[in-house]
């Protein structure tokens, strides 16, 4: 017979001998995860007998592992902004830095919740994320995520339905703004932004396991953003806001391409490892004034 703690043991030194920085998280996660035991009943539950079949399971997800699948997508779910989101073949994972975009936006929109209901556009919406998160945080708000991949759009409209977000949800196949009818008060998107001569570098668990059409930015990374922001105004209310997650070296450019456009930075905020992830946009210079003011946001933030 074989125990909780001694899998967990095992899986611990099979990873920390390949050089995985965090095996003794992995390990747990991994094996909490297979076997359906919150973080503290793999804790406190070293003693308990684990059966052939889950031995087998867990031998699996190891071996999956060890040839660098991340943990996630061996379990095929991820929790991301304190929901349960489900993965698939062409859905990048939702990383946790991807949260200060959700945040970011929701403290925007609730500056004007109580007015009117806001519609929201995902462009690229994968696993629906980011969409997910921000009708969950607000009741009256919905929305569309779209996305090129159809295999992306069952899984998104999949996790809608699992969080009961449903109704205020729907998943529309489209490449950029092509099949996108409407005006939206929020147009948010966390696009492929990285060049592509990067991604041969990229480890192995992002550039083996995460969809290329969600990594790759085109030559220069930008590719994606020059689209949004050729577009995105189209289907822009008149003091909505374009919310977008950048690379970390992209600030400046992307400021660049959509003050080019028209648009106004309205803030700018860092990731939990302190780089440039966020930028907020408004429609026009007189928009971007009147909403800072509202915000209370003093002129050279960001
Ligand atoms: N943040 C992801 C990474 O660096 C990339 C996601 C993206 O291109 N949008 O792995």
């Amino acid at each position: 017979m074989t125990t909780l703690g001694e899998a967990v043991a095992d899986a611990r030194a099979r990873f920390s001998a390949a050089g995985f920085a965090d095996a003794a998280i992995e390990a747990r996660i991994l094996i909490g995860g297979l076997l359906e035991l919150s973080s503290t009943q793999v804790f406190v539950g070293g003693d308990r007998e684990i059966d052939a079949a889950s031995v087998a399971k867990i031998e699996d997800a190891v071996a999956r592992r060890l040839k660098r699948e991340p943990v996630h997508r061996i379990l095929g779910k991820r929790e991301f902004h304190g929901l349960d989101f489900l993965l698939s073949k062409e859905t990048l994972e939702p990383r946790p830095d991807t949260e200060v975009l959700v945040d970011s936006v929701l403290d925007e929109a609730r500056q004007f919740a109580g007015d009117r209901d806001i519609r929201i556009l995902d462009v690229g919406t994968g696993t629906g994320a980011i969409i997910l998160a921000l009708l969950d945080g607000l009741p009256s708000a919905t929305g569309i995520g779209s996305d090129i991949s159809v295999d992306a759009l069952k899984t998104a409209a999949e996790n809608a339905r699992r969080l009961g977000l449903d109704r205020r949800f729907q998943a529309v196949e489209s490449h950029w703004f092509d099949k996108i009818d409407g005006c939206f008060d929020i147009i948010v998107s966390n696009p492929p932004y990285i060049c592509s001569d990067v991604i041969p570098d990229l480890d192995p668990e992002v550039r083996d396991f995460d969809p290329m059409a969600a990594l790759d930015g085109g030559a220069d990374g930008l590719t994606a953003y020059r689209e949004i922001a050729d577009r995105a105004g189209e289907f822009l209310a008149a003091d909505g806001c374009v919310a977008l997650e950048i690379g970390f070296d992209q600030k400046h450019a992307v400021i660049e391409l959509f003050e080019a456009e028209g648009f106004n930075l309205l803030l700018a905020r860092k990731d939990y490892s302190e780089n440039d992830r966020v930028l907020i946009f408004a429609k026009s210079v007189v928009d971007a004034a009147k909403q800072k003011k509202k915000l209370g946001i003093p002129k050279e933030a960001g």
